[in-house]
């Protein structure tokens, strides 16, 4: 049973150390295309989920933030 746990804190370490190399994934709303289109697929606007960036901050990044102790609000 310890053996298990620590197979998949081992995991989860590698997971959030990947999210902290590359902390960006495409929109779900979207796909990363940062566009939401109109019914008739001729007009669009930007996405209201990513506000038109087409990408989303993955969850393992932001437990990494807040792990560094790094203010999200300071960063920009
Ligand atoms: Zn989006």
């Amino acid at each position: 049973m310890v053996v298990l746990i620590l197979i998949l804190l081992g995991l989860a370490i590698s997971w959030i150390g990947a999210c902290a190399i590359w902390p960006f994934a495409a929109c779900k709303s979207c796909g990363g295309t940062g566009k939401s289109p109109s019914p008739t697929k001729k007009a669009w606007r930007l996405c209201g989920s990513c506000e038109g960036k087409g990408r989303r901050v993955r969850v393992g990044r932001r437990i990494y933030e807040r792990g560094l102790g790094i203010d999200e609000k300071k960063r920009k």
